[in-house]
């Protein structure tokens, strides 16, 4: 048998449900795999200390005749997402030292469910990045080639998920952050529909895109600890009860692939494996059709200052003197400069001076303004599509990992998220799954495949995501 570390969630789930395997041999398989690669991945950022007593707590309570399918299971949580009691740092020296003073709703459920947290993962900071090369306290690797990224924001759950440190985690996505990782690690990560999963106790980086979602081993992973998170919840109002959304799941797949935008800077081998999935999806009886998304030309840029506007605005509230990091300067404004100058990195002050720009009154219109008209036309389009066809696929990303360091102009790194950042602008779910792999000096390296639904139809991608993986 493999090593219990190896095993998906669904695996371990059975093993656990017939006594064949306890919670606490579980955890203790992903904490030795923890102590050998965690010094050199840096994937988790804490790993905590109470781990094998949550998991003497799961076993009795299974004992004690309760069975939930996560009861047990061994998970990573973004260190972004709060658990009561527990440091929640989001990758930054800001929150080095803040701990939550109570538990997110998604991690309120998973304790419900009986799942057992192994620590808190890596992540750039805020959630700003793709490649986790933005956090304050290192970065990432990628598990198949260490000299990589593990991709980003949730590069730590992606890595720890890949390695077998964690059967599965929790990552955010805001425009890519699960499936960027996801792809660059081999693994399957979902980015919800838009208000399917609460945000409360979410570190919010830009609240109009921000969706917790799962990065798993399998889809049915993927599938399992999305039903366990989702639902209305009176604590974010922007939530959605998923149970009332009629999902129409045909049997004749139509999946749109819009071509024009698979010119702009795919490397050949990541097409041939996206044309390889395709024909792998065709031979199981999907039809797939070329389609136009003329606002698709929009989508990176909308995504970019709607980002920078949110995020000056969100981050307005750590000033040194409600919580987090406070230092003292010579004056009130002072000890806001310092603190915010000290407390941020780079690329945190960088989305804060575009977004106050491009919010201020003489370029609201120009900028802002812009990009919401965009963001409305591009919702239309994919409204529009979902009427004939039941997915929109692409590559996740346009290349495998990047070296680290290989990406450190911000724009270079920008442009990487071209696939990504439309599913957030218009509230639609996308997956990633594993399509392959494609050689970089001698080492194989995984790359995704990203297929999007109609709002609500999560159910249509793990149908689909099934079928592949
Ligand atoms: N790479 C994107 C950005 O930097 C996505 C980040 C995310 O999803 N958190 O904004």
């Amino acid at each position: 048998m493999s090593s219990l570390n190896e095993l998906s969630i669904t695996e371990a789930s059975k093993k656990l449900a017939t006594g064949e395997i306890t919670s606490v041999q579980l955890v203790e398989a992903c904490l030795a795999e923890i102590e050998k690669r965690n010094s050199s991945l840096n994937a988790f950022l804490e790993v905590f200390s109470d781990a094998k007593e949550q998991a003497q707590k799961a076993d009795e309570r299974r004992a004690a005749g309760e069975s939930h399918p996560l009861l047990g299971i061994p998970l990573a949580i973004k260190d972004n997402i709060l658990i009561e009691g527990r440091k929640a740092s989001a990758a930054s020296k800001m929150l080095q030292n803040y701990i939550a003073t109570y538990d997110a709703t998604v991690i309120k459920k998973l304790k419900e469910a009986g799942a057992v947290f192994l620590g808190r993962t890596n992540m750039d900071e805020f959630a700003l990045g793709g490649s986790t090369e933005n956090s304050a306290y290192g970065v990432t690797k990628n598990p198949h080639d260490e000299k990589r990224v593990a991709g980003g924001t949730s590069g730590g759950s992606a890595a720890a998920v890949a390695s077998g440190m964690a059967l599965g985690a929790l990552g955010s996505d805001t425009g890519g952050s699960v499936r960027n990782p996801a792809s660059f690690c081999g693994v399957v990560g979902l980015k919800p529909t838009y208000g399917a999963v609460s945000r409360s106790g979410l570190i919010a980086a830009v609240s109009s895109f921000d969706q917790i979602g799962p990065i798993t081993k399998t889809v049915e992973d993927a599938e399992l600890i999305f039903n366990t998170i989702r639902g209305q919840d009176p604590l974010d109002s922007t939530s959605i009860g998923m149970e009332n959304i009629k999902l129409q799941i045909s049997n004749n797949k139509n999946i749109g692939v819009p071509r024009k935008l698979l010119g702009k800077g795919v490397e050949p081998e990541v097409l041939a494996q996206f044309e390889h999935s395709l024909e792998k999806l065709k031979a199981q009886g999907c039809e797939v059709v070329d389609i136009a998304l003329p606002a698709l030309d929009y989508a990176l840029s909308a995504y970019y200052i709607i980002n920078f506007a949110e995020v000056s605005t969100n981050l307005s509230r750590f000033d040194g003197v409600r919580y987090g990091l406070s230092l003292k300067g010579e004056s009130l404004f002072d000890d806001y400069a310092t603190t915010r100058g000290e407390g941020f990195g780079a690329e945190a002050r960088r989305r804060i001076m575009l977004g106050t720009y491009v919010l201020s009154a003489g370029y609201y219109d120009a900028y802002y303004g812009k990009a919401t008209a965009a963001r409305v036309q591009l919702r239309k389009e994919f409204e529009d599509a979902f009427k004939s066809v039941d997915f929109i696929a692409t590559p996740t990303m346009p290349y495998p990992a990047w070296k680290v360091g290989e990406k450190s102009d911000p724009l270079a790194a920008y442009l990487a998220d071209i696939f990504t950042v439309t599913a957030n602008l218009t509230g639609n779910p996308a997956i990633s799954i594993p399509m392959g792999t494609v050689e970089r000096e001698g080492k194989q390296l995984p790359v995704g495949l990203q297929l999007t639904a109609a709002h609500g139809d999560e159910a249509a991608l793990f149908a689909a995501g099934k079928l592949l993986y």
